[in-house]
């Protein structure tokens, strides 16, 4: 008896490990933690450089990349952050933390680049002003703040269209976001009409996302007078304007140019957010040097804010990057390198515009029909062509051009090398 019972005792000791090894087998071969994520599409823009990448035509041409080029197609480093760059490794710094808004001298030449040094934002602090991870993290860090802390209509609308990245972030964050009529398709212009007939629908409290200058992905911006109207609205609905400014200094070539309608409407009473990025008009893409600041009417509310915000990067990130915020603060706090940094600015801007003149040129000189006005007239970085989808597509197979469906170019990818080759192919697929 006892040793049948030892026998039957082994035997289930065996089957449980039996067991508990086709299990584990199972764990590690069929089943997963994750079995329920899907998956994801990939970035658009992304997705086309990895098309141009595996394309060996000798005159293939990516212009879906919204990073600035040289003449030689090449990505560029200003000379101003060059010489920040020398100064900096000179100074010997060590790698402690950052405080979490960042450094108060990087937030308070930022501020003063984006308001003036004369605005009265500065000389009363009533902005609470914080580093953040280059523009994306500014505007994600501030629209996550808006669904903790404001309490008014959490509703965002954006311009039609707008950078893909907007309402992909206030989807992150279960954040309701809508459009408002920005461009028009027949002019290939702004739509002002468009825009303050939706604009005076939007229910008061409701926050309106803004492109400081240089939309993307339309290249248009609001005239001045255009801007002043805007505002007028804007405040007689009580709407919330938040300003996304990536591209400060690119669409002018002026950096004060290009603050002109945050100015304004500062100047109008607005209390805006404003998201800023180095990326662009430093070309410090990678190295995520960025600003947040909400203006809070006085500096008793600012301090207040500040001190919420900080809790929010504590717990996102601790405190930001040191190295490109150190560039940015070297090159607004030296006067020499400011100046140089003023003129590479212009440089890059005015590269752009005279790229453009010569691919307008050349798609009229080659006799084509259409009119083109609006890749002078619009400004920065993007040129929102016109071309349709089926165009677009025959760029990209027939002439290896490559470039989003929605017939955005990214201008910094032209050259005097390619423009003609791309002025070409643009007559050929629309004539
Ligand atoms: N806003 C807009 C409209 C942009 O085009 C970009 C860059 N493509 C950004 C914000 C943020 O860029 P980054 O995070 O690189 O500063």
């Amino acid at each position: 008896m006892a040793h049948a019972l030892k026998k039957l005792s082994a035997q289930v000791i065996k089957n449980n490990n039996l067991e508990s090894i086709i299990s584990n087998a199972a764990v590690r071969t069929n089943s997963t933690w994750w079995g329920n994520v899907q998956m994801g599409p990939p970035d658009v823009i992304l997705g086309i450089t990895e098309a141009y990448k595996k394309d060996s035509h000798p005159q293939k041409v990516n212009l879906g990349v919204g990073a600035y080029r040289d003449d030689e197609g090449k990505p560029f480093v200003l000379p101003s952050v060059r010489k920040a760059e020398e100064i900096l490794h000179k100074k010997g710094l060590n790698h402690e933390y950052a405080p979490i808004s960042g450094e108060a001298s990087y937030t308070d030449a930022v501020a003063k680049l984006a308001f003036g040094e004369d605005s009265p934002v500065i000389k009363e602090k009533t902005n609470c002003t914080v580093q953040t991870l280059s523009g994306t993290g500014a505007l994600r860090l501030g629209l996550e703040f808006i669904t903790k802390h404001y309490a008014k209509n959490k509703e965002v609308w954006f311009p039609a269209p707008t950078w893909g990245n907007h309402p992909q972030i206030c989807n992150m964050l279960n954040l309701p976001h809508k459009k408002y009529r920005y461009f028009d398709s027949k002019t290939n212009g702004f739509d002002l009409e468009g825009a303050l007939e939706d604009i005076c629908k939007i229910p008061e409290g409701s926050i309106v996302m803004l492109h400081a200058c240089a939309h993307n992905p339309t290249g248009v911006d609001p005239k001045p007078e255009d801007w002043a109207k805007l505002s007028q609205v804007i405040r007689e609905k009580k709407l919330y304007p938040f300003f996304d400014m990536a591209y400060q200094g690119f669409a002018t070539g002026n950096v004060d140019n290009d603050a002109f309608a945050v100015r304004l409407f500062v100047k109008d009473g607005h209390q805006v957010t404003l998201a800023q990025s180095f990326a662009k008009n430093m070309g410090l893409y990678g190295e995520r040097a960025g600003a947040l600041t909400f203006l809070c009417g006085d500096a008793d509310h600012a301090a207040k804010v500040m001190s919420q915000v900080k809790i929010m990067v504590r717990t996102m990130y601790s405190n930001p990057p040191l190295y490109g915020a150190r560039l940015v603060q070297e090159i607004l706090l030296n006067p020499e390198l400011k100046q140089q940094w003023l003129v590479d600015v212009k440089s890059m801007a005015d590269r752009i515009i005279s790229m453009r003149t010569q691919l307008r040129a050349g798609i009229e000189g080659a006799g084509n029909k259409h009119p083109w006005q609006h890749i002078t007239d619009q400004i920065g970085m993007f040129c929102f062509t016109g071309l349709k989808p089926d165009q677009v597509e025959r760029l990209t197979k027939e002439f290896h051009i490559y470039l989003t469906k929605d017939g955005r170019i990214s201008v910094a990818g032209i050259s005097s090398k390619n423009v003609n080759y791309i002025a070409e192919a643009m007559h050929k697929v629309t004539c």
